[in-house]
């Protein structure tokens, strides 16, 4: 097989033709700033070996990517208790819906669309003496990179748009799944959402889930190999939203999208890959990112399946 470097050179030729196609995230006004024509992929191997290509040092906004951190530290805390306050099911359903929520009487389908992970912002602040430096201080050792942070443009920018979320978080109060304010509440998952990494640091970040042989122990937050795989199956069913079968059947590795345009992915025992480029699908997903993956998946004959 050929080596990494070469098939990601292959990719970005392949690519080429896409860079144009699709819609950054304008519904949060600072991201409708971000140059919507970039791409960069890296892939961080289980043995650490880093090989990558392309817009490599600009930080983007992770947005639904820091879904997989909320819950990892969710699942740490609560263990098999979360479960009573979200399910693990594919929504089938855009990422910010209302529908379903209303029909599950407040109990969101699954933590990684925004109803979910609102939950899981409430199960943290209840759970955490100071939520906003510990979440942080977990994105930071997860990613072995201190130099990580909150964009507090972006986050107070989502806020001052973000009526979809604010109607999230109401009705997920009146059915009884919000313990908190829901103005604390929400602010805290924008802020979670405003991290910004670039494709390197992303891809370092996911390398614990790729990675179940060594401990998953970062800033006091432990998840065993079982719980570990645990979320790789729920990035495979929901990481993509109302996308996440053609994802499956393209790309084939678990995976998180964000609408900042980037996807963290692993090839579990081997590494972990992350791609950037903020031109969305209808769906909210990269759409050079996705055909990225995909032909990483073909070029190497290398997937889950
Ligand atoms: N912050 C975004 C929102 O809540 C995240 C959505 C996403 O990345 N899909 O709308």
């Amino acid at each position: 097989m050929k080596d990494y470097n070469e098939i990601l050179k292959e990719i970005a030729i392949e690519i080429e033709p896409l860079r144009h196609i699709g819609r950054q995230a304008d519904y949060i006004p600072a991201l409708a700033k971000v140059n919507p024509d970039r791409f960069g992929m890296c892939i961080t191997s289980t043995d650490g070996i880093v090989t990558e290509y392309g817009d490599m040092e600009e930080r983007f906004s992770i947005q639904s990517v820091t879904k997989v951190f909320s819950l990892s530290m969710s699942l740490s805390l609560k263990g098999e208790q979360l479960w009573t306050r979200v399910s693990k099911e594919p929504s089938g359903a855009a990422f910010n819906s209302l529908i379903q929520l209303e029909l599950d009487r407040g109990i969101p389908k699954n933590p990684f669309i925004n109803a979910g992970a609102i939950v899981l912002a409430d199960v943290l602040m209840s759970e955490l003496e100071s939520p906003l430096e510990e979440y942080l201080a977990f994105v930071r050792a997860i990613s072995n990179d201190p130099t990580i942070d909150y964009n507090h443009e972006v986050a107070s920018s989502e806020r001052e748009k973000g009526y979809i979320n604010a109607a999230i978080a109401n009705m997920l109060k009146y059915y009884g799944n919000l313990d908190n304010d829901i103005e604390d509440v929400l602010r805290f998952y924008f802020m979670q959402c405003s991290v910004e990494m670039n494709c390197r640091q992303l891809s370092r970040a996911f390398l614990p889930f790729a990675n179940r042989k060594s401990e998953f122990l970062f800033n006091g937050i432990h998840l065993t190999a079982s719980q570990v795989k645990r979320i790789n199956a729920i990035m495979q069913t929901c990481g993509f939203y109302n996308d996440a079968g053609e994802y499956s059947y393209l790309v084939g590795l678990p995976g998180k999208s964000g609408v900042g345009g980037g996807i963290g992915a692993v090839y579990p025992g081997r590494y972990a890959v992350a791609t950037w480029s903020p031109r969305l699908n209808e769906k909210g997903n990269s759409v050079m990112g996705m055909k990225a993956l995909e032909l990483l998946t073909t070029y190497t004959n290398e997937s889950i399946f």
